[in-house]
Order: structure tokens, then C-alpha cells, then sequence
């Protein structure tokens, strides 16, 4: 990778060469046949990520296009849906659904923490709900939603499994085709955005529809909406050369390549690099006397949000940090200013990491903490066991 700074924020992320380059290409008109059969290969692509046979979409917007999408295309005005929130984003789906007249229960959990099996369970036999959201990675909190246990309690409850994959698409499993517990027990719909874990640039909403989530849309016939409704776009998916609004073609150039490297590297092998890198930066930034808010156990893959020890200036570290290249972002809601947000997903790689690690061992030092840097390094290599 040949960049000025290092784009360590949650998203948008690092794009690699290849990807940039294809981001670069010339424009092609929207129906010409050489790029109708790159978008359909993108989207061909997008159903082999999430293994199903069903639909995807991919269109300009941005993620929280496809959680609108993900609502409005199953769930009506006047039904009722449970929100399990592990943050902020979790949180979104609640005016998003609000905004359209569906009643809304939610259970969050305290930040840093995943909701309790238990309540959602008791929640569940409760209520009917027509769907349930879950955030893979709460990207304001950095935990992980465990949805292993979570699918097949929501499915068993008759409610259509909704899941944020924002921050968490093409390094976590998302796997459509897999029963959970029992062979019906399967995700009904993933959403995603572009510029996260997959590693394209912002300005793809991206999303997926089991079988039994069109059936929900057939269900409902009109839908509040015009551009988010997918019977407009269901054509175009078909095929790229039907016209419904104009696709961003070099987005989609960007995209297609992206997701050919995902799928090159293959999904085992970055679910496995994730999890890893996600340990070692923890174990590493830890030795610096930082806190990862979540406890190991519930943590993402993907990002981390560190507690700062006492007496760091959130504004300063950050700014400090920037000045050598190293883009962090801040913490959200009540959390801003104790805490900082990095993001360690896509196409970053450990040396990349290791570098971060050094500077932020540099800044604090800058900042009167001591701190051994080689005592960080080595935490991060022990803990390391993909390749550097
Ligand atoms: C970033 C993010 C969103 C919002 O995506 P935008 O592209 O900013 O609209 C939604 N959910 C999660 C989990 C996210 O990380």
C-alpha cells in the first residue's frame, strides 16, 4: 500500500492499489455492455460473500441506506419490531423505524456489554415481533453481537433476523446459507456498506434478502418508499442493462475488484485474520496502560474502542497522532473524550498495525506517559499468528 496516512477510523478504511486503480477507470455509460457485465459480476459476487441464492443489491447510498431498505421492504406501519442494540448504531434503527409508524421495543445493553440471551429470549415470548435488528459490530462500542445463539432464538420466535453487517461484512461470517441450530434457523437479511471491511471507498449500500424476507416485501405490496423499495431495482439486479436510477459506475468497478480480493483471500482465511489482529492490538495497545471497553470475550474483530489512561487529552492525542499519519477517530455519545476508536479491518495488515503502534507509543510518550514501546511490540507479536 502506498499511502500518505494510515485511515485507522472505523470507516471509511484503506483501499489498496488494485482497488484505486479500478476506481480510476474511465466511465463507461451505466447500460454500455462491458460495464453491465462487471456490475452484474459484482453482485454475483456480493451473493457468493453471503452464500444464498436469493437477491442482492448493491446501490449507491450509504449503509444506513440499507438499514432503510432493510425496514421499509418488510416491515409496515403499525407492526412491531425488537432492536437489540450494542451502541449507537444499534440504536439508528429506532427513529429509522419510527419514521416510517412501526412501533419499536428495544433492549440495549450497557456499553461495552452484548444484551443478555435471557432477556431477549423473555422479550420474545412476550411479543410478536415481524422482525428483530442486530448490529454484527456496534462500531460505537466495538462488541461483537453473538449471533450464533442469537438466530436461532429470534427464528424460533416466527420474527425475520435482520443484521447490520456494516461494520462487519467480509471479515465476520455472514453466511445466508447456514442453519443455525435447526436447518431453518437462517439469517433472513444482511446490510452493508462499502467503505468498511470490504475496503471501497464510501457510497455503496449493499444487502441481501433470504427467500422468506422477498416474501415479506411481496407481502406487503406498497411500500413508503420509492428509491429504497427493491421491486424497482429487482430488474436491474437481474440485469444490469434495465435502467431504474443511474448506478455509480466507478464505484462499482472499485467494488467489484474489492470483492475479488475478498474472495481471493477467502472468507475463512480473513475471519481467522481479523479475530487475530483484533487480539494483538488489544494485547499491544494494553501494555500501554489502555483499556479496550469491551472485555475480550464480546470484543469485534474489526475495531476497538480504548478507554485512555488518566490524564490523556482525547483532542490532543488524536491531533498529535494525525501529524504523523495515523487516523483515529474519537469515541461517541458518552464515551467522547475518554476514549479513542481504532479500526483495524480490510485490507490492513500487521505491519500497518505495528506502525500504529509505535506512533501511539510516540504520542504518549509526547504526552508525559511512559510507556515501553518494545513491551507493545512484543505483546502484539506474541499474540500474532497470521503473517506479518
Ligand atoms: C458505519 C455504520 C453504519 C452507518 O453507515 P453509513 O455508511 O455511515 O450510513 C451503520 N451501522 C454500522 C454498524 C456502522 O458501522
Amino acid at each position: 500500500m502506498t499511502h500518505k496516512e494510515y485511515l485507522l477510523i472505523p470507516g471509511p478504511t484503506p483501499i489498496a492499489d488494485e482497488v484505486y486503480e479500478a476506481l480510476g477507470q474511465e466511465t463507461m455509460g451505466h447500460t454500455d455492455p462491458r460495464f453491465t457485465k462487471i456490475y452484474k459480476h459484482a453482485i454475483d459476487l456480493t451473493k457468493e460473500l453471503f452464500n444464498t441464492d436469493a437477491e442482492a443489491y448493491v446501490i449507491s447510498g450509504s449503509g444506513t441506506l440499507a438499514m432503510e431498505m432493510a425496514i421499509v421492504n418488510t416491515v409496515s406501519k403499525g407492526d412491531r419490531i425488537l432492536v437489540v442494540s450494542h451502541g449507537y448504531f444499534g440504536d439508528r434503527f429506532i427513529p429509522l423505524a419510527q419514521a416510517f409508524g412501526i412501533e419499536v421495543d428495544v433492549l440495549q445493553a450497557e456499553w461495552g456489554t452484548q444484551v443478555s440471551l435471557e432477556l431477549i429470549q423473555q422479550q420474545l415470548k412476550a411479543h410478536t415481533y415481524k422482525a428483530v435488528t442486530v448490529t454484527h459490530v456496534d462500531t460505537s462500542t466495538g462488541v461483537v453481537a453473538n449471533i450464533e445463539q442469537l438466530i436461532p432464538i429470534v427464528k424460533a420466535a416466527n420474527a425475520l433476523f435482520i443484521l447490520d453487517g456494516v461494520c462487519a461484512t467480509a471479515a465476520l461470517e455472514e453466511n445466508m446459507g447456514k442453519g443455525y441450530g435447526s436447518e431453518e434457523a437462517k439469517i433472513d437479511i444482511v446490510l452493508s456498506g462499502s467503505q468498511k471491511a470490504i475496503g471501497v471507498p464510501p457510497g455503496l449500500a449493499i444487502i441481501a434478502f433470504s427467500e422468506e424476507a422477498l416474501a415479506a416485501r411481496q407481502d406487503l405490496d406498497t411500500v413508503p418508499a420509492y428509491y429504497a423499495d427493491i421491486n424497482n431495482w429487482r430488474n436491474v439486479m437481474d440485469n444490469p442493462s434495465n435502467y431504474f436510477a443511474t448506478p455509480p459506475v466507478n464505484l462499482i468497478y472499485a467494488y467489484e475488484c474489492a470483492m475479488k480480493i475478498v474472495l481471493q483471500e477467502g472468507m475463512e482465511a480473513r475471519i481467522k485474520r481479523h479475530e487475530n489482529y483484533g487480539a494483538a492490538i488489544r494485547r499491544a495497545l494494553n501494555a500501554f496502560g489502555m483499556t479496550p471497553l469491551a472485555k475480550e470475550a464480546v470484543a469485534a474483530p474489526t475495531l476497538s474502542c480504548i478507554l485512555y489512561p488518566e490524564g490523556i487529552n482525547d483532542v490532543e492525542f488524536r491531533a498529535k497522532l494525525a501529524e504523523r499519519g495515523i487516523i483515529v477517530a474519537g469515541a461517541l455519545a458518552h464515551l467522547a473524550g475518554k476514549a479513542f476508536r481504532i479500526g483495524h479491518m480490510g485490507s490492513v495488515t500487521a505491519t500497518v498495525l505495528e506502525h500504529a503502534i509505535c506512533q501511539i507509543g510516540e504520542v504518549l510518550e509526547d504526552m508525559g506517559h511512559k510507556v515501553t514501546i518494545g513491551a507493545a511490540l512484543k505483546a502484539f507479536r506474541q499474540v500474532l499468528t497470521v503473517e506479518v
